[in-house]
This record gives C-alpha cells, sequence and structure tokens, in this order.
C-alpha cells in the first residue's frame, strides 16, 4: 500500500521536523526526533524477536516516550495495546493474557504491580521508561533480566519500517469499561488511518494528498478555514487525557499528522492545567466533560489567559449546554467542538463543526464524519429502521468501524448486524442530518411504562445555578418499575436542598419523567476516561437502601 498508518509519522516528520511534537516538563522531542527514536525502537524490538503478529502491550501513563514505544511498534510490522497502567496486578494479568501480550513497555511505578506477572510468564519482555530508568542490577532483590531500560533498545540503529498493509492489526484497543468489564476491540490499520484522516479533515479545513511513497501532505481548503479551525502545524494542545484511551490515542495521532504540539501534563491538577495552557500559548484542548467542569470550577479560572485558545473538543460522555455556555465565557475566543464515538468505532463517529456563533443545540453531537452512515432503530425490533426525526437505538458504518472484539465471537455477533455496528446508545436524527443523543440504551429507565432518559434530566439540572456536576440514575421502585433518582455535587458555597431541585425539575419537563429523589455527593465517581460511572452510583443506591 503507497499509504497509510505507517507513512504518518514519517509524513508528520518530512513537513514539520524542527517543531515541537511533544512536550514533558523539561524534555521534548521534535518531530524529526520523535520519528528517529521510533526507527530505532523498531530495531531495538526487531532484535529482540519482536515484530509482524506479535502484540506490544504499553502500560504505562502519558509520557514523552508514549508515542516512541506506540510507534516504534508500529514500525516494526507489531501490534499495539495500550493498556490502563492503573489497574490492579489481577487485572492487569488478564489484560495481557487477553492480548497475549510478547512484551510490555512500562513505567518503574508501574513495575511492582507487574512483577508478579513477569515471573509467571518467563517469555514476556518488560520494556522500562524513562529511558534513564536502570534496570534493578543482578543482586538486586526481585532483579529480571528481561527487564530492559529503553535506553538500550534506542541503541540501536535505525532501520527502515517493516512493511504493513491495511488489515494488519494495528491496535488491541480495550474499551472504556464504563458498563461492565472493559473488552479488546481489533483496531486495524485501515480502521485507525481512515479515522485520523476523517478527524484531521473535520477538524483543520485541509484534503490529504500523498505522494508515490505515501507521504501525506495537507492542503487547506480556504473557504472552509473560520476563527476556531485548528492550522496545521501551528496548535499547541496540552493534554491529559490518557494515552491508554481511544479519545487519547486517537486524538493524539491526529495531532501528529496535523503538527500539534502535545505538551504533555502529570496528574491533572486544574490550576496547573490553567497555567501550563497559559505557559505554553495553548491554542487548543481535549478533554471528557467530567475534566471541563473541572477547569470551570476552578475558582480563578477567569484570571488565566485563555484568549489564544480557539478550539476547545470534548467527548466520550454527555457535554450538557450550560456547561457549553460556561466555557464559551471561560474562553473567550474559543468554539467548542464535540465528538461522539466509541471504542467500536476506533474512536469518533461524529463531530460538531465549532462555530461560536451558534454553538449546538442541548443532545445535538453533529454530523456523520465523512463517508459515515448513521441508522436509528426500532427499540423494541432493532432490525427495523425508523425514519428522521424518531428516537431509536443508533447503528454506525464506515471505514473506521472495527470488525470484532479479540476472541469473543458470540459478543461480536451481538454488537456487529448485518454490516452495522449496534453503538448501544439512544437517539434520533434530524433533517441535517444531525445526530441528537439520549444517552445509553443501558442508562435508560422505565418509569411506570414511559421511557425516560437521564442525560435530558442531567441537561436540565445542570442549568440550575448550585449544581455543579450531575448523574441522573433509574432506581428501582416496586410500583413505578424504575424512577429517576439524580446524584448531585453542588457548586462550592451554593445551599441548595433537595426539595428546590426536584421542583426545579418538575417545572421543565412531563411529569412521567420528574426526578424523584435527589441525593447530595461531594463528586461523583469517574473512570480514568473521565466518565461517570453509574453502575458505581446504582451501586450505591442499593447499598442505601438495602
Ligand atoms: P464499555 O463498553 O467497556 O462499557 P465504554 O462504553 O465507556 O465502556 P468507550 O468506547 O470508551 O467505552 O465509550 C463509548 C461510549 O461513550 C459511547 O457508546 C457513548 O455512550 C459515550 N460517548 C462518547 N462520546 C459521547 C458524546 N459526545 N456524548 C455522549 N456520549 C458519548
Amino acid at each position: 500500500p503507497r499509504t497509510g498508518l505507517h507513512t504518518l509519522l514519517a509524513s508528520a516528520a518530512r513537513a514539520y521536523g524542527a517543531r515541537d511534537a511533544i512536550v514533558d516538563g523539561e524534555q521534548r522531542l521534535t518531530f524529526s526526533e520523535l520519528y528517529e527514536n521510533a526507527l530505532r525502537f523498531a530495531q531495538g524490538l526487531r532484535e529482540r524477536g519482536i515484530g509482524p503478529g506479535d502484540v506490544v502491550a504499553l502500560v504505562q501513563p502519558n509520557s514523552l516516550w508514549y508515542p516512541v514505544g506506540y510507534h516504534g511498534t508500529l514500525l516494526a510490522g507489531a501490534t499495539v495495546s495500550a493498556v490502563n497502567p492503573t489497574q490492579p496486578t489481577d487485572s492487569l494479568a488478564a489484560a495481557l493474557d487477553e492480548v497475549g501480550a510478547r512484551a510490555l513497555i512500562t513505567h518503574p511505578a508501574v513495575l511492582p504491580a507487574l512483577r508478579p506477572l513477569l515471573e509467571e510468564r518467563p517469555s514476556l519482555l518488560a520494556v522500562l521508561v524513562p529511558p534513564t530508568a536502570t534496570a534493578p542490577g543482578p543482586d538486586d532483590e526481585g532483579a529480571d533480566p528481561r527487564t530492559v531500560p529503553l535506553a538500550d533498545l534506542l541503541d540501536a540503529a535505525p532501520a527502515p519500517a517493516t512493511p504493513r498493509s491495511p488489515d494488519d492489526l494495528a491496535h488491541l484497543a480495550f474499551t472504556g469499561g464504563t458498563t461492565g468489564r472493559s473488552k479488546a476491540v481489533r483496531v486495524r490499520d485501515r480502521h485507525l488511518w481512515a479515522n485520523v484522516l476523517q478527524g484531521l479533515c473535520a477538524r483543520s479545513a485541509v484534503l490529504p494528498e500523498y505522494d508515490a511513497e505515501g507521504m501525506v501532505t495537507l492542503r487547506r481548503v480556504p473557504e472552509a478555514v473560520t476563527p476556531w479551525t485548528s492550522a496545521p502545524g501551528e496548535d499547541v494542545v496540552v493534554n491529559v487525557v490518557p494515552l491508554f484511551h481511544a479519545m487519547g490515542l486517537v486524538s493524539h495521532n491526529i495531532g501528529l499528522l496535523g503538527g500539534t504540539t502535545v505538551v504533555g501534563h502529570g496528574r491533572f491538577d486544574p490550576r496547573e492545567f490553567l497555567a501550563a495552557m497559559v505557559r505554553h500559548g495553548a491554542t487548543g484542548l481535549t478533554g471528557s466533560p467530567a475534566m471541563h467542569h473541572a477547569l470551570l470550577a476552578a475558582t480563578d479560572v477567569g484570571s488565566y489567559d485563555l484568549r489564544a485558545v480557539r478550539l476547545v473538543n470534548s467527548g466520550a460522555a454527555p457535554l450538557d449546554s450550560p456547561t457549553i455556555a460556561r466555557m464559551a465565557a471561560a474562553y473567550p475566543n474559543a468554539a467548542v467542538a464535540e465528538g461522539y464515538g466509541l471504542t467500536e468505532a476506533t474512536m469518533a463517529l461524529t463531530f460538531v463543526t465549532p462555530d461560536r456563533d451558534h454553538p449546538a443545540p442541548p443532545g445535538c453531537v453533529g454530523v456523520p464524519l465523512f463517508d459515515t452512515e448513521l441508522q436509528i432503530r426500532d427499540l423494541a425490533d432493532p432490525a427495523k429502521p425508523l425514519p428522521v426525526g424518531e428516537t431509536g437505538l443508533v447503528f454506525a458504518r464506515g471505514p473506521q468501524v472495527n470488525d470484532g472484539y479479540l476472541d469473543r465471537p458470540e459478543l461480536t455477533a451481538e454488537q456487529w448486524v448485518d454490516g452495522w455496528l449496534a453503538t448501544g446508545d439512544i437517539g434520533r436524527l434530524d433533517e441535517d442530518g444531525r445526530l441528537f443523543l439520549s444517552g445509553r440504551a443501558k442508562d435508560m429507565l422505565i418509569y411506570k411504562g414511559y421511557n425516560v432518559y437521564p442525560t435530558q434530566l442531567e441537561e436540565v439540572l445542570a442549568a440550575h445555578p448550585a449544581v455543579a456536576q450531575v448523574a441522573v440514575i433509574g432506581a428501582p421502585h416496586p410500583e413505578a418499575g424504575e424512577i429517576p433518582a439524580a446524584y448531585v455535587v453542588a457548586r462550592p458555597g451554593a445551599e441548595v436542598g433537595a426539595d428546590e431541585l426536584l421542583e426545579f425539575v418538575a417545572a421543565r419537563v412531563a411529569p412521567y419523567q420528574r426526578v424523584r429523589e435527589v441525593h447530595f455527593l461531594p463528586g461523583l465517581p469517574v473512570s480514568a476516561a473521565g466518565k461517570i460511572l453509574k453502575t458505581e452510583l446504582r451501586a450505591l443506591y442499593a447499598r442505601r437502601s438495602g
């Protein structure tokens, strides 16, 4: 194949060579250095017998070296699996066994959790980042000769990339685990490449062109450029989204091909994050709604000079309109672009065209990305497509939609139906092809036979000035079947009681949709990807009432 994922880093190095690709504290790698290090890393893997057909697990927090290991693995012809490093040993072991990892790239801080696993799996190679991390010596307790510092791999001389084909497995991506145990999705080169190009074209108003060697050049489409489009080779983003999650990893690849400088940010502290944005002249940021809420809740958000920010991306969970309005105030020159997708679709299916003067209406997650089709089907009969305007299950197909879970044929058959992916989300399309989401099918509740969508109630509650964050769940009820119960985090210093919020909702929704209970919490449980964990709230509810 002339072009594809294998040319991503080479194209970026050719286009933006001396520009910083990644900045992490005092360390930085230009696009050329990133490419060269990834080629060395690939050769280091080859010299250790790792190549096409092998899986290399990335089990580490975000760092400068993450994309080196990631692209190095791809350049060696192997498959990446990005694993959440904060899991306990037994789930780490389950994840690594599920994908059949031959090597893992990890961090000294994660090593203690991995130690028992390395002992049980004699063929597993562990590479330690950062490169200066020293492997335990032969006399140290728990020493393991298969643990090598990254510097050893980077000692290899760069060699040409191993050819890849569009059907090769690029990534075994774990789903977010919001609704149950996380599953590994088979992301092929063509899926990832398609989603990177779809995302980049939508965000930056560009058309990709490629030459005989498959190197990509981006041609701007001047008539599509607005004050909020990101500009190839000019953007700077500060990032805390974990690279082990689809949103983090695919966005990072879009950024690389688009010449964006990514400033890594360690632990998420809202004020430090805002300060880093000012210091680096950030033009954009990407995050989950939970992260955006945390930034807006920083009491002095108004005192940071955020005028350089043009584009604020949000995804992974519903973003309510009151929050979009608060974002517009905090970032005086920016527009909010929301994307909707899921790991099974590599990352994104839809995108809101950023327009500060016309923010998306409530629930709208934009239009399908290039070459992506959406279909709404009957909730009771998922074989039956519904007309425009009616609410039902969202099905999707397109070049970024994957073809199944790894080694789970039954689950795959449930989710991929006659060529379409069942997203598990509920929504409707309007006349203009825009998708409006009502929430996950698993979160919908039935009150006395009526369907109630928690996201719509969350949208209403979020507009109350005392509410900082809210999640609505369906709670079991002896007569009604289920009732909507809200968990609310109040704004600092706000005085508000449950009755006031119950009345606030009752005045704005149909009687069957009324929230019946409000419980206050100091914070809501969120996943590593920044999604509110309703499974935990349901368990909390059951414990309280049990
Ligand atoms: P699991 O499948 O393991 O339970 P998960 O569904 O959280 O985890 P992801 O692939 O990370 O796995 O999340 C995809 C889901 O996130 C979508 O199906 C949708 O419910 C939700 N989502 C993503 N983007 C948006 C958005 N912009 N608005 C509303 N919901 C979103």
